[in-house]
């Protein structure tokens, strides 16, 4: 453990670094993570773009969820984690971020030069007009369609669980686009079954490229939408670290692989990192 992280240390202190993050970082924010250590049972089948599109009650059971699900990620904060990152982006070691969350929690934490690979779900798109809306105002929109629901389903749910029972579901009443007052809203985030702008995956790709080193943080990388950036960078003979709990299917790309907890390891390496940059600079023997 020591001597891989001595190996991330350096890494990262050479600066040039592309970080590719996960669902393991936010974790520690209190967003589960459906792949990681804790999230083994997972409870739902992800919702694929043809159920949502195709089928209204699984898009109605997705608002109902989603709409008590929002609160979590409303109210949750950037971890130590997040911080650390930013802090290294601050001391201009860290080019960019490339995230597969969802939740803003990087740019909250103030890491700038990040990429959203699978969107942001504080965004509404309209399947039909094509308008962007903030979620805040579709969250005033469904409570004012669904006055009572939440109160309801939470007394339901004490556990802050958002497993529906089919009658709440059916109460539920999601809503169409404000602007073009027909157009199905969807949150602008990538569904399992649809793929990712490929403008923004070549953005990643080049980012990959020009990296000195490529840092996965919180990633299992079991879907190829984030594991293809760690074969890249390895084809290119460019180093990869990984930092996550639990063994990932990039692991044989990796130079080095370091498994802890990224709320505590984080915050050490950077540490490290500027013990290292000091050292440095500092005259022999001093
Ligand atoms: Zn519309």
């Amino acid at each position: 453990m020591t001597e891989s992280l001595d190996v991330l240390t350096s890494l990262v202190a050479g600066g040039g670094v592309v970080v590719l993050s996960g669902a393991g970082l936010s974790t520690e924010s209190g967003i589960p993570d459906y792949r990681g250590p804790s999230g083994v049972a997972r409870r739902h089948t992800p919702m694929t773009f043809q159920a949502f599109t195709r089928d209204p009650l699984a898009r109605r059971r997705y608002w109902a969820r989603s709409h008590l699900g929002w609160r979590l990620i409303a109210g949750a904060a950037p971890n130590a984690g997040h911080r650390a990152v930013a802090g290294l982006q601050r001391a201009g070691l860290v080019d960019a971020v490339i995230t597969q969350n969802v939740d803003g929690l990087h740019g909250a934490a103030g890491s700038t030069s990040v990429i959203e690979l699978h969107g942001r779900l504080d965004e509404v798109t309209c399947l039909d007009c094509g308008n962007l809306t903030s979620r805040e105002e579709l969250d005033r929109r469904l409570r004012e369609a669904n006055p009572d629901f939440v109160a309801q389903v939470a007394a339901v749910n004490p556990d802050g669980d958002v497993d529906l029972p089919d009658e709440q579901v059916a109460a539920f009443r999601p809503v169409d686009c404000g602007i073009c007052g027909t157009g199905m809203l969807k949150p602008d985030v990538v569904f399992f079954g649809e793929t990712v702008p490929p403008q923004r995956v070549a953005r990643c790709f080049a980012l990959v490229e020009q990296a000195r080193s490529l840092v996965v943080l919180g990633s299992s990388l079991t879907v190829m939408s984030g594991r293809r950036f760690v074969i890249r960078a390895a084809k290119r003979g460019i180093p990869v670290a990984i930092v996550n709990q639990g063994p990932t299917r990039g692991d044989g790309y990796a130079t080095v692989c370091v498994d802890a907890p990224l709320g505590a390891l984080l915050p050490e390496l950077a540490v490290r990192v500027a013990g290292k940059a000091a050292t440095a600079v500092a005259p022999v023997g001093v």
